[in-house]
């Protein structure tokens, strides 16, 4: 049984049973360093999320989602950054690189404004944990309750195909929901979802705290209040709009197919020796016994244009720029 089968094919299934943006492997931590990876991100779209959706495709920097930098008149790009030197000339580059801020240039300065107001674009964020086969629960229990304490996504889940007992249900949190996919039928689309347990809502307004390194007898912990929690979960859902789960890769072995999208509902990695979905970064390559070079290397596959087809993140939006050629005379 492999997770990482498993962790696509739930994503795929997921984003063919509504609009939620989906994302796989997005750190979650508030404190630093905290080292907590949710291993897929559901976010659900908030009442502007067209807008957005229409300024860029990629992750918006923090720093410059949080610069003082309005939509009106352009201020010198130094006086707008509250944080390290670097941080601001690194998000200031970033931010006009993809089109969230403009820049214009006078006597030598470089000023900028937004090209749009950061929206109010998301909504409740859910943190799936995948743990296929129960029987081999690695650090699950300590994940789920770190999930649980700090409080950063709306609703903590974990996605299991064994069967669940009354005594994997004890060891878990409560708040926890569970459940229970039906992978049978060999498509994502037609997978089952049993719901063992519904999630109780986790208090994403409230400080929570992080579990950090545990010794013998002691678990560090840091406290996080809610503004910090609150830019975290921004953070997450910026990830998750510029990411999104379609990040693996193709290997250059004749042995992988790319699954039909319309019928798995994603074009996935499947390895016809492995007889399932491959994670080509960690199995593929001349040692892996199955393997048979591609005359013509990877697969030709475009996942960024299925992301853009099957869902509502927008590859290549019109983009806000207002007076791009106007500013040119303030050079
Ligand atoms: S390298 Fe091995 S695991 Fe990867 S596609 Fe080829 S046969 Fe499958």
């Amino acid at each position: 049984m492999s997770e990482f089968a498993f962790e696509l094919e739930l994503c795929a299934h997921l984003e063919s049973r509504g609009d939620d943006l989906l994302a796989r492997q997005l750190g979650a931590s508030v404190a630093d360093p905290g080292g907590r990876i949710l291993d897929i991100v559901a976010v659900e779209p908030g009442p502007e999320f067209d807008e957005r959706a229409a300024i860029t495709s990629a992750v918006i920097p923090d720093a410059a989602i949080e610069a003082d930098v309005g939509t009106g008149r352009a201020r010198y790009w130094k006086d707008a950054f509250d944080c390290h030197p670097e941080r601001a000339r690194s998000a200031t580059e970033r931010a006009c690189e993809i089109g969230f801020f403009e820049r214009e240039h006078r006597k030598g300065r470089e000023y900028v404004r937004q090209v749009a107001r950061y929206p109010d674009w998301f909504g409740r964020i859910v943190g799936i944990e995948n743990k296929p086969d129960l029987g081999r629960p690695g650090d699950l229990e300590a994940q789920l309750r770190t999930d649980v304490s700090l409080g950063v996504v709306d609703e903590a889940i974990l996605a299991t195909e064994s069967y669940v007992t009354r005594a994997h249900l004890n060891r878990i949190p409560d708040e926890v929901g569970v459940w229970r996919v039906h992978r049978d039928s060999g498509s994502a689309l037609e997978f089952e979802v049993e719901i063992v347990r519904e999630p109780t809502p986790l208090a994403v307004d409230e400080p929570g705290v992080e579990p950090l390194e545990s010794h013998a007898g002691r678990t560090d912990i840091a406290v996080v209040d809610a503004d910090a929690k609150r830019r975290r979960r921004r953070r997450l859902a910026e990830r998750a709009y510029g990411k999104g789960w379609r990040t693996y890769a193709f290997p250059d072995c004749g042995a992988c197919r790319a699954t039909d999208a319309d019928a798995m509902g994603a074009t996935l990695p499947y390895c016809a020796w492995n007889g399932r979905v491959i994670d080509a970064g960690a199995e593929c390559g001349p040692a892996c016994g199955g393997y048979e070079e591609r005359p013509d290397g990877e697969a030709d596959v475009d996942l960024e244009g299925e992301r853009d087809r099957r869902t509502p993140w927008v590859a290549k939006p019109d983009g806000k720029r207002r007076r791009q050629s106007g500013l040119d005379r303030f050079g």
